[in-house]
């Protein structure tokens, strides 16, 4: 995506990220400070959380709040307890990345366990739910709030050995157009995003084979990122889009 935001495109915006400890989210994280949103993080390792916050000090821009929930233990009572906190800290939200996600196995369905599809639909599916039926109350305070979901080429047209993570991938498209469709896109635009194939540790172990330095970083696909939770996509709900747009699903040649 040819993207070029301006550098105060994120100003006065509140924004979550979950999975901000690593990987895409890390990244979206610094990004959003950079160009001058006030960031919350959200991930279950507190340390990891805490070395992100410090890097978006060091980076001079406004201090990052973090927050842990395991989102495999998450309920909708914990993600309740963890709204009320965020909203003792801040007004609003402006912006939700659910970015959060686990691979599981990638084997044939016959042999997906049924402890690990369960524990991937508990991450991907029923956390993110439960998150944003408590973040909303938040989100709907703000005067033009962007709800971005994660999903991937797989949430879309299913593969062999992809399992619970393509079938969870294909739900998080299903809440997405729900939840697009009960809001007014002037007060929250609900959209997907499909980073493709990124460079992070995900990726490394759903590919092991493959060499990592083919792939986009990160920070490659970071335009996307931007533009969903700035001004410039108001009104646009409903849709899903591709970091990398004329990718070719899979492993890297
Ligand atoms: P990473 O594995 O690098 O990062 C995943 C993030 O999610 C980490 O911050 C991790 O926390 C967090 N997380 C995982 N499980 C839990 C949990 N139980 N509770 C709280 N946080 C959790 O993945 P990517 O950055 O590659 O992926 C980000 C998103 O993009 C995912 O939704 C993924 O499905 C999607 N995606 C990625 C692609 C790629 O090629 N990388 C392609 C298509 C989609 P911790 O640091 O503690 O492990």
């Amino acid at each position: 995506m040819h993207y070029q935001p301006k550098l105060d495109l994120l100003t006065h915006r509140i924004i979550l990220v979950t999975g901000a400890s690593d990987g895409i989210g890390r990244e979206a994280a610094l990004t959003y400070a950079r160009y001058g949103a006030e960031v919350v993080l959200l991930g279950r390792n507190a340390q990891k959380l805490q070395s992100v916050s410090d890097e978006i000090t060091a980076l001079g821009k406004n201090p990052a709040r973090w927050f842990t929930l395991d989102l495999d233990n998450a309920t909708p009572e914990s993600c309740q307890q963890l709204a009320d906190a965020i909203g003792q800290h801040y007004p609003r939200l402006d912006g939700v990345l659910h970015n959060a996600g686990l691979l599981g196995d990638i084997v044939p369905m016959t042999e997906q366990k049924p402890e690990v599809w369960q524990q991937v639909m508990r991450v991907n599916v029923d956390a993110t739910f439960f998150l944003t039926q408590a973040l909303l109350p938040l989100l709907l305070k703000s005067a033009g709030g962007s709800l971005v979901f994660t999903s991937s080429s797989v949430g879309r047209t299913g593969r062999s050995g992809w399992g619970a993570y393509a079938v969870s991938k294909f739900a998080t498209e299903g809440m997405m157009q729900v939840l697009a469709d009960e809001y007014d896109s002037r007060h929250l635009r609900v959209n997907c995003i499909n980073p493709g194939g990124t460079r992070t540790k995900m990726r490394a172990s759903a590919f092991p084979e493959e060499n990592a330095n083919k792939l986009k970083t990160p920070a490659d696909i970071m335009p996307l990122y931007l533009w969903l939770m700035g001004d410039d996509s108001r009104r646009k709900t409903g849709m899903t889009y591709d970091a990398q747009p004329g990718r070719k699903a899979g492993a890297a040649e």
